[in-house]
């Protein structure tokens, strides 16, 4: 295997002309050449139009989203609980019943925790399971396991993490033509979203009682060949960027940096968030960046992305760098979210994943002699 690198530093000790030859031949077979593992690092996203990117939006809908995507969410569901099972059905339910016809499926496992062995069950939504590469969105839907003796009071996670889940569901409700056009006429490159159980400990947070949705569908996804029949690849391999959502939903959150290797796709969220900005589409959003920030380095944060992160998966972690105050506290609750900041990260988001699919949505024309 030859790197680019190479090529070039030899051209020091050659003529420039032969260098110039050299380096364009280097670049035909790049393009043409390069293991589809590699895809991924020269990928290039599209830049949609202000036409294109209105059409997109007037899809997204905050008060629909609320009401049949996010309250559903906001039960006790912490694992094997009536609650988490009807999240589970919740989450199906809704992508099972879009156009784009996503393949959902439930990863169902046991583990030993502090309270004996318990089940959990990952679900896994892909648009097509026969493109090689994806764009996956990640969030985790249980809510932390709070004992007896709180008086009935209710943990119900609203920003950690039922906010990141409905977003995902709203993503894809808004998209569902988009990403019915793209799964169509692209059949190398596709979206997945994982909606983990067992983020949170149980107990107490240790490298066992924590994590334990994504540490075993890491594991699993390393174990299964990708694509099918493949003997040196895993559906590892399949992931271009693993982008994680958590602890959503708060006023005035901050993304900084904690990946240099994902960097440029932080700094084209913030693009994206100043495009929105000058288009008028967010709200409560008085400068024009106020979220993401790729030149401020952000601190490593323990969430479902290490067992991905730790087997060379690329990541791209949104969680504020500082918390919300209602962090695992019972206020963490429908009544402290924000509902600028929830709708305004969901439409970002949206512009993201389209660009980066390279979806582009059809712009209805405009009859400017109708009556
Ligand atoms: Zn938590």
């Amino acid at each position: 295997m030859w790197k680019r690198s190479d090529n070039i530093g030899v051209c020091r000790s050659i003529m420039p002309s032969f260098c110039s030859l050299l380096i364009g031949v280097t670049f035909i077979l790049h393009a043409s050449g390069i293991p589809w593992t590699e895809e991924k690092l020269q990928h290039s996203a599209a830049t949609l139009t202000n036409d294109e990117i209105s059409a997109a939006l007037s899809h997204t809908d905050l008060g629909q989203m609320w009401e049949r995507d996010l309250k559903p969410l906001l039960v006790v569901r912490y694992p094997s609980s009536a609650g988490s099972q009807a999240v589970q059905e919740h989450i199906n339910t809704t992508l099972s019943s879009l156009e784009a016809g996503w393949e959902v499926t439930m990863d169902r496992f046991e583990s030993d925790t502090p309270y004996g062995r318990l089940p959990f069950t990952n679900l896994i939504a892909t648009l097509n399971p026969a493109a090689k590469r994806r764009l996956v969105l990640a969030c985790h839907y249980d809510s932390k396991y709070y004992p007896p003796q709180w008086h009935g009071k209710e943990f119900l996670g609203a920003t950690d993490s039922a906010v990141p889940c409905a977003m995902l569901l709203e993503l894809a409700r808004a998209l569902d033509e988009e990403l019915k056009a793209q799964k169509s006429s692209n059949n190398n490159l596709t979206l997945q979203l994982i909606f983990f159980d067992g983020e949170e400990a149980l107990f107490q947070w240790t490298s066992t009682d924590s994590l334990y949705g994504s540490r075993h569908l890491a594991e699993k996804m390393e174990a299964t060949p990708h694509p099918e029949g493949a003997t040196d690849t895993n559906q590892l391999h399949g992931i271009d960027l693993f982008v994680l959502l958590d602890l959503i939903g708060a006023p005035t959150p901050l993304f900084g940096n904690k990946f240099q290797d994902t960097k440029p796709w932080l700094t084209r969220l913030q693009n994206i968030e100043k495009r929105l900005h000058s288009m008028n589409q967010l709200v409560e959003h008085p400068n024009s960046v106020q979220y993401f920030w790729p030149g401020v380095p952000a601190g490593h944060v323990f969430d479902d992305h290490i067992p991905f992160l730790n087997r060379g998966v690329r990541i791209l972690h949104l969680i504020p760098a500082s918390f919300p105050s209602v962090w695992h506290r019972f206020e963490d609750d429908e009544e402290n979210l924000d509902r600028p900041t929830i709708g305004n990260l969901s439409k970002i988001l949206l512009i993201f994943v389209l660009e980066y699919l390279n979806a582009r949505p059809t712009v209805p024309t405009n009859p400017q002699n109708a009556p």
